[in-house]
C-alpha cells in the first residue's frame, strides 16, 4: 500500500486550506464533514481535532504543526471575595421504571409555565424552578438547578459524569420495586464522588408499596434515613399524583443550605457541556451549565479544544439573555465546531487568550507507547524459557453483562507464549483516570460500547495511549488478536540448503578464516547462512563470504564436491566438525 499523504495544519484550518494541502476536492472534504455531523463552508475553520477524524476517512495522515508556545492557564483563576450563595445543581437518578422521568415532568409542570418552556411535552436537559409557595421562609424563592441525565441506555455511561457536576443526588427508588441493581450503582458512584444523596421513595401511592422494606434495604448500602436514627434524608412522594414532590423540593433546598454552596458572579465564567449538537442555520450549539462567575454575550471563551466568541445566550426555556451567573444551565452558539460533552468551558479577556487555551493540549504531538510486555516466562520443566508477550487493557463496558461477555471472550485468547491482561475492568465511560492508568501501565483502552469523555480524548492524544471503541464484541476480539498478533516476535523459520563437513583450516589470522570441506547434501552459496556442530551440539553460526572451488571463486558447490569457504575472522570452528547451510525467514505469527 502507498504511504498515507502527511499534512501538517495549525490549530485551526479552513475547509478551503485543509482541501488544497489534501489535494483534494473541496466537495469532497465538505461531504466527510457532514457525514461527521458538521456541516462547514468553504471559508469556515474546522480545528485540529476535526481535521485529523475526516482525515483518517479521507486517508490523509494530519499532524499537529508547533506554534509559538502558549501562555497556559491550567485553571481559571476564581476570587474567593464576593462570594454569594448559588443555587444547587441537583440530578435525580436512580433504575429504570422507578419514576426518574415522571418527577421531573411533575417538577417541571408545577413549577415552570407551560408558556416559556414551549410546551410541557418537550423533553429538556436542564432547567430551574423556583419554590414561591413555601412557607419556610429560608428557602421562599429560592431556586434549583435539575440537570436530566438521558435514558436507560445512556445511563451508566451519564451516571459518572452526572455526579460529577451535580451538588446533590436524588436517588428515586419505586417502593413497589426496593432497591435495584441501578440504585446500588448510583449509591456507589455518588460515594466516589462524595456528593450527597436525598432518597425520593416513590410510587408511595401503589397498594403495594412497602416503605419499610426500602428504608431496610437502604441501610444496607449505609444509608439510614434520619427517622431511624441516621442521616440521610428520605421522603415519600408520588411523581404520578404530586403528593410529596413539594416536601422533596423543601430538603433539597434546606440540604443546599446546610452545604453552603456559593460561587462569585463578578469572576470570568467556567462551566462544563452537558449537551453539545449541530442546529441548522444556527451551527454548533451546546448546553452548558456556568459553574461559576457570569458568561456573558460577546465574551471569547475556551470550551476543551473549541474557542469562539459567544454570539447568542438562551436560558432553559429558550428566552434570549445577555448573560447568565453560576449554575444555570444556557444554550450558547457562536462556536466553529461541536465540543465534547463534559468539556470544560473558560470565558477569557480577549480571542487570543481563549484560543491558546483551546489549543494548548494539542501542541503535545501523541507518541503511540507498544502497550506490552515482552517477559520471559520459565515453562512448566522449570528448566526451558519462553518468551511471553502479554498485551495490557483497561476495559471499558456499557454495563455489567457486556463487561462479563467481554472478559469472557478475551479469555480465551491466551497460549503458553501469549496472553492478555486486563489492568482494570469497569462500567460507564472512558474517563481520564482509565487513560492515565493506561498511560501509568502501557495498556491500551478498549471499551465496548462505552462513551469517551472529551478530557479523556484529549489526554489520550497528548499522552499517546490508544483508545478504541467498539459496537460489537467480535470487532474488539479480532482488535485484540491483531493488536498481539503485532506483538509477537515473528517466528524464525529456516529452510536448510545444504550440508557438509569441515576437512581443514587454511587461515585463521586476524583478516579472516578459510575453511575447506566437503558438501555431503544440497549445495552451498556464497551469502548462505551456516551453522556448525561438534558432536551434533550447534557450537557457532554465521554467514558464508565467498566460496572457491580449485582457484576459481564460484557462487556455489554441490552435493559431492569439495570447496573452500570465507568465513568472517575468528570464526569458532575445526576439522570434523559437521555443517549445515541454509536461510531464514521471518514470518508473523498470527493469533487466531
Ligand atoms: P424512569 O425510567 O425512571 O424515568 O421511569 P418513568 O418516569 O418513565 O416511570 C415508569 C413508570 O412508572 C411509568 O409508567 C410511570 O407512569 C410510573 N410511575 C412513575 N411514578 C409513579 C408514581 O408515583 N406512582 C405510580 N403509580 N406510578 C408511577
Amino acid at each position: 500500500m502507498a504511504d498515507k499523504k502527511t499534512i501538517k495544519i495549525g490549530d485551526v484550518v479552513t475547509v478551503k486550506e485543509f482541501s488544497d494541502l489534501a489535494d483534494l476536492p473541496v466537495t469532497s472534504v465538505i461531504s466527510e464533514l457532514m457525514k461527521n455531523g458538521i456541516l462547514a463552508t468553504i471559508n469556515e475553520t474546522i480545528d485540529f481535532e476535526t481535521a485529523s477524524i475526516i482525515g483518517d476517512y479521507l486517508d490523509i495522515a494530519v499532524e499537529h504543526k508547533e506554534e509559538a508556545a502558549p501562555k497556559i492557564h491550567t485553571k481559571t483563576e476564581v476570587s474567593t471575595k464576593n462570594l454569594v450563595p448559588r443555587p444547587p445543581v441537583v440530578t435525580i437518578m436512580g433504575h429504570v421504571d422507578h419514576g426518574k422521568t415522571t418527577l421531573l415532568d411533575n417538577i417541571r409542570r408545577a413549577h415552570v409555565a407551560a408558556g416559556e418552556s414551549g410546551g410541557i411535552t418537550q423533553h429538556i436537559t436542564a432547567y430551574q424552578v423556583t419554590l414561591d409557595n413555601t412557607r419556610n421562609k429560608e428557602i421562599k424563592n429560592k431556586t434549583i438547578t435539575f440537570i436530566d441525565t438521558p435514558g436507560h441506555a445512556a445511563f451508566s455511561a451519564m451516571r459518572e459524569h452526572g455526579t460529577a457536576i451535580t451538588d446533590i443526588i436524588v436517588l428515586i427508588v419505586a417502593a413497589n420495586d426496593g432497591v435495584m441493581p441501578q440504585t446500588v450503582e448510583v449509591i456507589e458512584q455518588a460515594r466516589i464522588n462524595n456528593v450527597p444523596i436525598i432518597v425520593a421513595i416513590n410510587k408511595v401511592d401503589l397498594p403495594d408499596a412497602d416503605i419499610m422494606k426500602v428504608k431496610q434495604q437502604l441501610t444496607e448500602y449505609g444509608l439510614v434515613a434520619e427517622d431511624w436514627g441516621g442521616k440521610t434524608i428520605m421522603v415519600e412522594i408520588s411523581a404520578k399524583t404530586g403528593k410529596g414532590v413539594d416536601d422533596l423540593l423543601e430538603m433539597i433546598l434546606l440540604q443546599a443550605e446546610i452545604m453552603d454552596l456559593k460561587a462569585n458572579p463578578d469572576s470570568p465564567a467556567v462551566g462544563i457541556v452537558i449537551e453539545a449538537k449541530m442546529q441548522k442555520g444556527k451551527g454548533s450549539l451546546a448546553l452548558v451549565l456556568i459553574e461559576n462567575g457570569t458568561l456573558r454575550k460577546g465574551e471569547p471563551v475556551a470550551i476543551g479544544s473549541v474557542y469562539g466568541k459567544i454570539r447568542t445566550l438562551e436560558d432553559f426555556s429558550g428566552n434570549t439573555i445577555e448573560s447568565a451567573g453560576p449554575s444555570t444551565p444556557i444554550k450558547i452558539s457562536g462556536l466553529k465546531s461541536l465540543p465534547d460533552f463534559g468539556d470544560r468551558l473558560a470565558a477569557f479577556a480577549n480571542e487570543k487568550e481563549a484560543k491558546e487555551n483551546a489549543t494548548k493540549a494539542f501542541s503535545a504531538k501523541p507518541q503511540i507507547h507498544i502497550a506490552t510486555a515482552h517477559r520471559i516466562k520459565q515453562s512448566e520443566e522449570g528448566q526451558e524459557y519462553v518468551e511471553f508477550t502479554e498485551l495490557k487493557l483497561v476495559i471499558k463496558c456499557d454495563v455489567k453483562g457486556s463487561l462479563e461477555a467481554v472478559k469472557k471472550s478475551i479469555g480465551e485468547i491466551t497460549s503458553e507464549n501469549y496472553g492478555i491482561k486486563i489492568i482494570s475492568e469497569g462500567v460507564g465511560p472512558i474517563s481520564e483516570s482509565d487513560v492515565t492508568l493506561a498511560k501509568s501501565t502501557k495498556s491500551q483502552v478498549l471499551g465496548f460500547r462505552a462513551t469517551v469523555f472529551g478530557a479523556a480524548k484529549r489526554i489520550a492524544e497528548k499522552e499517546g495511549v490508544i483508545i478504541k471503541t467498539f459496537p460489537v464484541i467480535y470487532e474488539m476480539i479480532d482488535y485484540i488478536k491483531e493488536e498481539l498478533s503485532n506483538l509477537l516476535p515473528a517466528e524464525v523459520i529456516e529452510e536448510q540448503l545444504g550440508s557438509g563437513k569441515v576437512l581443514a583450516i587454511f587461515r585463521d589470522d586476524k583478516k579472516g578464516f578459510v575453511a575447506g570441506g566437503s558438501v555431503e547434501s544440497g549445495k552451498i552459496s556464497a551469502n548462505d547462512e551456516i551453522k556448525f556442530f561438534q558432536d551434533k551440539n550447534e557450537k557457532y553460526r554465521t554467514k558464508i563470504l565467498s566460496l572457491r572451488r580449485e582457484k576459481s571463486e564460484v557462487k556455489e558447490c554441490e552435493s559431492g564436491s569439495e570447496c573452500g569457504f570465507s568465513l568472517p575472522a575468528g570464526a569458532n570452528i575445526a576439522v570434523g566438525d559437521t555443517f549445515i547451510t541454509f536461510k531464514t525467514e521471518h514470518r508473523k505469527r498470527v493469533v487466531e
